[in-house]
């Protein structure tokens, strides 16, 4: 599903440079659950922003899903975005002023989905994510958890094969955080390949596989023997 070959990421700063990434080589099948680890500096970020296709390798090869990602243009590459990945962000970046279904259905209707489909596919979305009582409230109305289910309801609806999380629970308390994990857990058991950055090591053991980033280069890669099931 996604291959990296040799990937450099080079940031220029005036006559500064800086290499985020210094040549990594990485496979992901698909199907896996992801998480990479790292201290802060060692290319979590930048590592996630290729992935991601929200920006491009300085050099080296990036394919995913059968597509050479090296030479596709921002055109190219904000249509690979939108056919394949979901992304799910700390802060849950909802729209504060809709309603729960409002804001799952708002990357179909950019995607000229009709209304109907729209509303049919956000409804099942968050059913799917445990939050059919509450789609008609708004953000601040919702529970930190309850949330960022809602942001992971929105990045289903697109039918995505990966999913895209940065540090999803850095802003939840430890209950609702393994809930939301156990969330991304049953999405991966239907087969979404799910790729998450966490600071917090109990939050990995419930992912397949840890990769520690040191340096911008991966420092670790361990399976997770018998990861936690939430309740
Ligand atoms: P992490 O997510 O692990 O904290 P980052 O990928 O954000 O690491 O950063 C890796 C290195 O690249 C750091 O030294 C950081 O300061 C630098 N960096 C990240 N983004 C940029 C950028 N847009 N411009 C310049 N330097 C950057
Ligand atoms: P994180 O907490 O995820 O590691 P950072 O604080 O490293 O994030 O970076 C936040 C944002 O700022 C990222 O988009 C990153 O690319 C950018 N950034 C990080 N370091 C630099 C830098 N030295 N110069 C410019 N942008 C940077």
């Amino acid at each position: 599903m996604i291959t990296l070959k040799n990937i450099v990421k080079v940031y220029k700063t005036g006559d500064l440079e800086l290499k985020a990434l210094d040549g990594v080589n990485l496979t992901v099948k698909e199907g896996e659950f992801v998480t990479i680890m790292g201290p802060s500096g060692s290319g979590k970020s930048t590592m996630m922003n290729i992935l991601g296709c929200l920006d491009t390798a300085s050099s080296g090869d990036f394919i995913l899903d059968d597509l050479n990602i090296n030479q596709a243009s921002e055109d190219e590459l904000a249509e690979i975005r939108n056919r394949k990945i979901g992304f799910v962000f700390q802060s849950f970046n909802l729209l504060s002023r809709t309603t729960a279904l409002e804001n799952v259905e708002l990357p179909m209707l950019y995607n000229g989905v009709n209304a109907r489909e729209r509303r049919a596919k956000a409804l099942n979305a968050l059913t799917g994510v445990g939050l059919s009582e509450r789609i008609h409230h708004k953000p601040n109305e919702l529970s930190g958890g309850q949330q960022q289910r809602v942001a992971i309801a929105r990045s289903l609806v697109n039918n995505p094969v990966i999913i895209m999380a940065d540090e999803p629970t850095g802003n939840l308390d430890s209950k609702s955080s393994v809930e939301i994990m156990s969330v991304f857990q049953q999405l991966n058991t239907m087969g979404i390949t799910i790729i998450l950055v966490t600071h917090e090591p109990d939050i990995a053991q419930h992912s397949n596989r840890i990769i520690h980033f040191k340096d911008g280069l991966i420092d670790r890669d361990e399976m997770v023997e018998d990861r936690s099931m939430a309740e």
